[in-house]
């Protein structure tokens, strides 16, 4: 007898939610905008159909992006957060004692009302104004464009490379991003699924690694995310991840600690040769 097959092979990409109540829906400028709380992973945000977080795994991407570059660098105090809209790489990132001021230029200003309203948890810093953060409603890439100060991190939280994220993926952006870093500026990018997005990572490796004396690849555990891994990419002029001490947080986390700053970047055979050479 034939097998059928195909609904399984639409499931191999796909992720089913179920969907109890739609919190928030809206049409921005330049995207489709979903609130949803789900069955399986509670209240989460959609942009043009993609799941971008949820209050149930929301933490791992946050900490993950934002503690491992802070970590590396050794004084981080100027920090700008390209993209973000849901707060939660902000609410990390002004946490750190060292840190000054945090400049977030999200594009869409409806994703972070929509936020702000009905994900309190990753938008709290954003909703009480808190003292560290400054929000710009702009393209991220037209401020790495004439950015005229000069950071010590430089973190991009971005949606997926189509639509108002795909400059974000480019190796113009990143000249732009090595010229906005002070002498000893490092900064880091989400850049997808180590299964689904190879002939990406493989190329902003090659850019980025064009550029940034020091590039390094790491991995972090995401269930909303296809195939489950995330990678995050980091770029540096002078500190390596793989040989800083790590510090230990005077706040809690709930997935960083210090042992995987240094795990993190320990990466399978079959990435590893992905990455090799480039
Ligand atoms: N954790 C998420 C993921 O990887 O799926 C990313 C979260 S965050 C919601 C991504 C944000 O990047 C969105 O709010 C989107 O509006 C913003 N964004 C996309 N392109 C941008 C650009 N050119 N400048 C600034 N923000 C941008």
């Amino acid at each position: 007898m034939e097998l059928m097959l195909t609904e399984w092979q639409t499931e191999n990409l796909g992720l089913t939610v179920r969907v109890k109540e739609t919190l928030f829906s809206g049409r921005s400028e330049f995207q489709e905008i979903v609130v949803v709380d789900t069955q399986e992973f509670g209240r989460m945000l959609v942009l043009d159909g993609v799941f971008q977080t949820s209050v149930f795994d929301e933490y791992i991407y946050h900490e993950m992006i934002a503690h491992v570059p802070l970590c590396t660098h050794p004084q981080p105090k100027h920090v700008l957060v390209i993209g973000g809209g849901d707060g939660g790489t902000v609410r990390e990132t002004s946490k750190h004692p060292t840190v000054e001021r945090v400049e977030m230029v999200e594009i869409d200003g409806m994703v972070v009302d929509a936020c702000k309203q009905y994900l309190p948890e990753t938008s709290e810093a954003l909703r009480q104004n808190h003292s560290k953060v400054k929000l710009t409603i702009g393209d991220g890439i037209a401020h790495m464009r004439q950015a005229n100060s000069l950071y010590d991190v430089i973190i991009v939280d971005c949606s997926d490379p189509i639509g108002p994220g795909e400059g974000l993926f480019t190796h113009a952006f990143y000249q732009d991003v090595f010229k906005a870093l002070k002498p000893d500026g490092l900064f880091v990018q989400q850049t997808e699924s180590p299964f689904y997005h190879q002939p990406l990572i493989k190329r902003l490796t090659k850019d980025i690694r064009s550029l940034f004396p020091i590039c390094r690849t790491y991995l972090a555990p995401i269930p909303i995310y296809p195939g489950g891994a995330h990678c995050f990419t980091l770029g540096s002029k002078q500190y390596d991840p793989l040989n800083v001490t790590p510090r230990k947080l005077d706040f809690k986390t709930r997935c960083y600690n210090s042992e995987l700053q240094k795990s993190c970047f320990v990466l399978p055979n079959f990435l590893q040769e992905l990455l090799a050479g480039h």
